[in-house]
C-alpha cells in the first residue's frame, strides 16, 4: 500500500495547538489570572429555543410510523431547499431547488468539491487564507498561487489580469480579515472568471453579518456568476449551528466546463459518497428561515456585532489601523509598535491577558497582523477592550 505522499506536503497544523500551549503555560505560572479569549472562531451564544423546538418536534417524528423518516434525499429534504430559495430571492438571486445541495458544513464541501476538479488545474488563493482552500489543495497536490492579500489593497486583492489561475477561492466577508468584497469589485472578478473559464468557490459563510447594501450577500447577485461559480454557506455563524452542522452548497446549472455540468457531477459525487443531512438537523435549519427563527439569529447577531463596534471604536481610538468587524464578526488589526504577530500575542497575553490570533499563521502576508473575533461575551470584549487601551494607550500618546 502507498499513502498518499502529498500529505508531506502539509504543514504542521501547529497555530491553535500553539496557541494553547502559550495560554496553558501563562495560566499555570499565573494561576489568578482571568484570560480573556478573544482568539476563537466559535460562536458563544446559545441556539434560539424556537430553533430548536423545531428540532425537538422532528425527533418526535421519528418515534411515529406515520411521520418517521429513514434515508432522505440526498440533496436536503425539500422543505429546506424552499426555505433556502426563498431566503435568496430576498437577494434577488433565483435559484431552482435542484441546485441547491444541503450539506453538514460548508468545511466538508470546500474539501469535497475538489473531487470534481483536476489535479493539474491552478489554484489562485488569497494569503492571509482560511487555511481548508490551501490544504485541502495541497492534499490533492494541486499547483498553488498565492495573491496578495495585504494593507495596500485593504485586504481585498483583485484579478491580476496576468495571473494563469483554473480554480479561484474568494471569501466575503473573509475569514481572517473581515474584509468584504463590493458588488463593483465582485463583478471584476465573475469577469476575470468568465474571461478565462476558471471557476470561483466562493466561501459565503459569513454572509448574514453583512450590512452594507453595497456588498452582495451572494455571488450570485453578480450577472455573470452563474457560468463561473460555486457558492459555499453555512448555518454555523448564521444561526450558532457550529455544533448542530448544517450548511448549503449552491452550483447553477449554467456551471459547465468542458462539456460537463459541474452541478451534475456534484450530484453524482453526491449522491455516491453522502448520505444526506439528518432530518431533525434540517428541520432545525428550516427553523432558521422562518420570521422567528431569522429573529432569534438577529438577536445573537446583535451582540456579536456590537462587541465588534467596541473593538473597532477602541482600535479606532488608539490609532490602530485595521479592517473588518463592520460586516464581519472578525477584526484584523496591524500590530502596536511594529511588533510581530506572535510577539503582539506574548505582548498582549502577558500584558493584558487576552488572547486574539496571530495573523502569520494565516499566511505569510498576515505578519505584522492579528485577528479579534467579535463571538466573545459581551463583558469579556469590553474589559478586554478596557485593558487593550490601558496596555497601548499610552504608547501612541
Ligand atoms: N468557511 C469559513 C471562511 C470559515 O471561517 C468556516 C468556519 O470557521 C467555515 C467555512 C466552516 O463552516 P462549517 O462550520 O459550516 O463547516
Amino acid at each position: 500500500m502507498k499513502i498518499n505522499r502529498n500529505y508531506r506536503s502539509l504543514g504542521k497544523d501547529y497555530l491553535f495547538s500553539e496557541i494553547a500551549r502559550r495560554v496553558a503555560a501563562y495560566k499555570e505560572e499565573h494561576p489568578e489570572a482571568n484570560v480573556i479569549r478573544l482568539g476563537i472562531g466559535d460562536v458563544t451564544q446559545p441556539i434560539c429555543p424556537f430553533i430548536m423546538d423545531a428540532m425537538k418536534q422532528a425527533a418526535q417524528d421519528e418515534t411515529r410510523p406515520e411521520t418517521f423518516c429513514g434515508y432522505g434525499p440526498e440533496q436536503g429534504y425539500p422543505f429546506l431547499r424552499g426555505a433556502l430559495q426563498k431566503y435568496y430571492e430576498g437577494f434577488g438571486v433565483e435559484l431552482s431547488a435542484d441546485e441547491i445541495f444541503v450539506s453538514d458544513g460548508a468545511k466538508s464541501d470546500l474539501g469535497n468539491f475538489l473531487d470534481l476538479l483536476d489535479r493539474d488545474n491552478r489554484v489562485l488563493i488569497p494569503d492571509p487564507v482560511y487555511p481548508v482552500y490551501r490544504d485541502t489543495n495541497l492534499m490533492d497536490g494541486r499547483k498553488i498561487l498565492y495573491m496578495r492579500s495585504d494593507r495596500d489593497n485593504a485586504f481585498l486583492p483583485m484579478p491580476d489580469p496576468e495571473a494563469e489561475a483554473d480554480v479561484i477561492y474568494l471569501c466575503s466577508p473573509n475569514n481572517p480579515t473581515g474584509a468584504a468584497y463590493t458588488r463593483e469589485q465582485l463583478s471584476k472578478w465573475v469577469e476575470y472568471a468568465n474571461l478565462r473559464e476558471a471557476v470561483i468557490l466562493f466561501d459565503a459563510a459569513y454572509e448574514s453579518f453583512i450590512e452594507d447594501p453595497e456588498v452582495p450577500h451572494s455571488i450570485f447577485e453578480i450577472p455573470g456568476a452563474r457560468t463561473c461559480a460555486a457558492e459555499f454557506c453555512s448555518l454555523s455563524k448564521t444561526a450558532g449551528f457550529t455544533g448542530i452542522r448544517c450548511g448549503y452548497t449552491v452550483v447553477p446549472k449554467e456551471l459547465r466546463r468542458e462539456g460537463e455540468s459541474l452541478r451534475d457531477m456534484w450530484l453524482r459525487r453526491q449522491t455516491t459518497k453522502f448520505n444526506g443531512v439528518s432530518y431533525p438537523v434540517q428541520r432545525a435549519a428550516a427553523a432558521v428561515f422562518t420570521p422567528q427563527g431569522r429573529q432569534g439569529c438577529e438577536q445573537n447577531r446583535r451582540i456579536y456585532k456590537e462587541n465588534a463596534r467596541i473593538i473597532s471604536e477602541t482600535l479606532n481610538r488608539l490609532g490602530i489601523w485595521h479592517v473588518g468587524g463592520k460586516n464581519s464578526p472578525y477584526i484584523w488589526m496591524e500590530c502596536p509598535g511594529g511588533m510581530t504577530s506572535w510577539e503582539f500575542f506574548d505582548d498582549l497575553l502577558h500584558r493584558a491577558q487576552v488572547v486574539g490570533t496571530p495573523g502569520s499563521g494565516f499566511g505569510a502576508n498576515g505578519e505584522g497582523f492579528f485577528r479579534l473575533t467579535a463571538f466573545g461575551t459581551p463583558e469579556g470584549t469590553r474589559e478586554a477592550m478596557e485593558r487593550l487601551s490601558r496596555c497601548y494607550g499610552k504608547e501612541r500618546a
